[in-house]
């Protein structure tokens, strides 16, 4: 059995998040703010969520609430309504984020306002104390999964370093299968301890990336670094020896599913060193669709009736698109020489009930695949 190689806590320095913090207070204190984002100290009680909780087969760890990164699609904005609701109820919010959460719409307000877990490397200290039930379950197998409802690369780890304090602490634990998904070069920054984890436990990094295109990826993800900086990230992450592939996910019908964009992708990404390619078409659910669906009727309309009537009353695409998609992926991920992954992120599985078909403007890929 993997021994613990130091099981001592890592401390936080209150002074990194300001005069204003206080760890006994209540209330979420303002730490920094960033032209039209607001970052506030926000300790967790836990911050390691075991499987039962959230229903995905593996524990995730998010080291902020809220993303500025601001995808259009994103499925994540839930988390942050949870946050405030509960913040409010238990009268921890200052009266100007209360303000402010109250002049905008919670998906806004979930790209605007992020919540800090400024404890979270202390608190997984603790929680991976060598024979403790969680260390026992992690050391079974089962995953952790950083960034499932944020990136832990967001702009706010360059000031906060969060995700660093937690990597920090999963160093000094071997033995471990951590996956840590994100957009962002920013993560190149760890390479030293990315690198020092993988000599002792399994570790994955999933670089998302829907498009080639960068006009078209500031359009559905506009504050996200270009999917250029991602490759380049790709390729460091290669370079130090850590295995990391790409998250094609989700796959925006009629917007980023041309099979000739991508197989371009896979092709760039098998040539910069992936280890895999991963995909999955989209899924909305409540607060996700209450943002995408007025931007696919703003931004493009020609798809509005057809994204009505799939997404209108359900969450995902037909099933034969889904087939098309994984049939696409195979056979473009065999030509190229990466390997095809199943997705990690989704719960559902495949057997979920499909609703209604993709209109015609959606099945170009399906057509090009179903032969
Ligand atoms: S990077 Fe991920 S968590 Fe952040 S907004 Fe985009 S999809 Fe959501």
């Amino acid at each position: 059995m993997a021994k613990t190689i130091r099981a001592k806590a890592v401390p936080i320095q209150p002074g990194l998040f300001g005069p204003d913090y206080d760890r006994k207070s209540r209330l979420l204190p303002l730490i920094d703010e960033q032209k039209d984002i607001s970052y506030y100290a926000a300790p967790a009680k836990n911050v390691l969520n075991p499987p039962e909780t959230t229903g995905m087969d593996f524990w995730s760890l998010n080291p902020y609430t809220g993303c500025a990164f601001g995808c259009t699609y994103c499925y994540a904005r839930y988390a942050h309504r949870y946050v405030m609701e509960r913040a409010s109820d238990a009268r921890r919010m200052e009266d100007p984020l209360a303000e402010k959460y109250a002049q905008m719409p919670p998906w806004l307000a979930f790209e605007r306002n992020i919540f800090v877990k400024t404890n979270a490397p202390e608190l997984l200290s603790r929680a991976l104390r060598h024979g403790s039930d969680k260390h026992r379950q992690l050391l079974g197998g089962q995953a952790i999964l950083i960034g499932s409802a944020t990136d832990p690369y967001q702009p706010a780890e360059r000031r906060f370093r969060v995700t660093r304090g937690v990597l920090e602490v999963l160093a000094m634990h071997p033995g471990l299968r951590i996956v840590i998904i994100t957009k962002s070069p920013l993560i190149t920054r760890d390479v030293d301890l990315l690198a020092r984890i993988s000599r002792h436990s399994t570790l994955s990094v999933h670089i998302s990336l829907i498009t080639l295109d960068r006009e078209l990826a500031r359009k559905l993800e506009p504050r996200s670094p270009t999917p250029e900086s991602r490759i380049r990230a790709l390729t460091r992450l290669r370079a130090a020896g850590i295995d990391a592939g790409i998250n094609c996910m989700p796959v925006l019908p009629g917007i980023t599913d041309n099979p000739r964009d991508l197989d371009a992708l896979v092709k760039r990404v098998a040539e910069a060193g992936a280890t895999y390619v991963g995909a999955c078409a989209l899924r909305l659910r409540g607060s996700a669709k209450q943002r995408y669906l007025p931007f696919i009727e703003t931004e493009f309309p020609h798809l509005a009736r057809s994204y009505r009537a799939t997404y209108g009353h359900g969450h995902e695409a037909g099933a034969r698109y889904r087939e098309g998609l994984a049939m696409f992926f195979e056979r473009t991920c065999a030509k190229y020489g990466v390997r095809a992954s199943s997705r990690i992120r989704d719960g559902d599985g495949d057997d979920a009930v499909p609703v209604g078909g993709v209109g015609a403007d959606m099945l170009q890929l399906e057509l090009l695949t179903a032969t």
